[in-house]
């Protein structure tokens, strides 16, 4: 079973409730998907057994070749080609890798290249599996990064995969793998924007969906009144409190600083995974 863990907006906690599900489920591995910036290893502290790089295809032109007839350019749907008279200037950051370019070159003079974009990293911490992307600064997209953590989760394992914030394509390739999408949101009016994007994301991959509500307090009526009428559940709210932060920022899971919160979130674990298995 795969639980990712996600959220529409940054800064929700979603990590506190990814690394804590994941030391309480017995023989969980931990994937970290937010490849842009992956943090849970500052709470587990891995030890990192196998780099494996991640490549991309990016064009490359023979001038030799190339009569300057600009289909290439024309056919790139993300900008990442632009022919200037005698010159095909070639933006690799912005190319998609999806190989179009060279399959339209009447004078086969574009060829592919492989270049690195990034690595996942694999290796075990307090006693399970873990495993990290990590893309490389300015590289706009994380998805190949995600496919090869995801290609090296072992089967049969409980997973819990901590996803990047927001809702950009990473993390739609993320819930995409997902058994059960847990949304960790906090109660206010942004909060609850980016939840409710991240709710239609979920929806239209078929993923069923939980919430959790963090930093819980008066203003929960906001989350639950949206989530009822959306039909999702909130499956759990933390509280606002100081000492739950101090934790954090001192590299706490939640369940180790606050052994008393193992039975929520035991409970919360039980009740999706039982909602998986119907
Ligand atoms: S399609 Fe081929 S020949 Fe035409 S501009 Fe591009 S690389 Fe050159
Ligand atoms: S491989 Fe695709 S995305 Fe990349 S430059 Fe060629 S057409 Fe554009």
């Amino acid at each position: 079973m795969i639980i990712t863990v996600a959220s529409g907006k940054g800064g929700t906690g979603k990590t506190t409730i990814a690394t804590s599900l994941a030391l309480l489920v017995p023989r969980a591995q931990f994937v970290d998907a937010d490849a842009e910036e992956p943090n849970a290893h500052l709470f587990f502290h891995p030890t990192i057994e196998q780099t494996i790089p991640v490549e991309m295809m990016a064009p490359e032109v023979d001038l030799e070749s190339c009569i300057f007839c600009g289909k290439c350019a024309e056919f790139c749907q993300f900008n990442a080609l632009a022919v200037i008279k005698d010159k095909v200037l070639v933006f690799p950051e912005l190319c998609h890798g999806c190989g179009g370019c060279v399959l339209v070159c009447p004078e086969r003079a574009m060829r592919e290249k492989q270049r690195k974009i990034g690595e996942v990293e694999i290796g075990t911490a307090k006693g399970m599996r873990f495993i990290q992307g990590r893309l490389k600064p300015a590289e706009p997209s994380a998805v190949r990064i995600i496919r090869e953590e995801m290609a090296h989760v072992s089967d049969g394992l409980p997973t819990i995969v901590d996803a990047a914030p927001g809702t950009a394509c990473g993390v739609v390739e993320t819930i995409s793998q997902a058994d059960f999408c847990l949304l960790v949101t906090e109660p206010t009016p942004f909060g609850l924007h980016d939840l409710m994007m991240a709710v239609d994301v979920a929806a239209e991959l078929g993923v069923p969906a939980g919430v959790v509500i963090n930093r819980s307090g008066a203003r929960d009526r906001l989350i639950d009144e949206a989530c009822e009428k959306r039909g999702v559940a909130v499956l759990l709210t933390v509280p606002f409190q100081r000492t739950i932060a101090e934790a954090y920022s001192r590299g706490k899971c939640l369940v180790e600083a606050f052994p008393e919160w193992r039975k929520a979130l035991q409970k919360l674990f039980d009740h999706i995974q039982q909602g998986v298995a119907r």
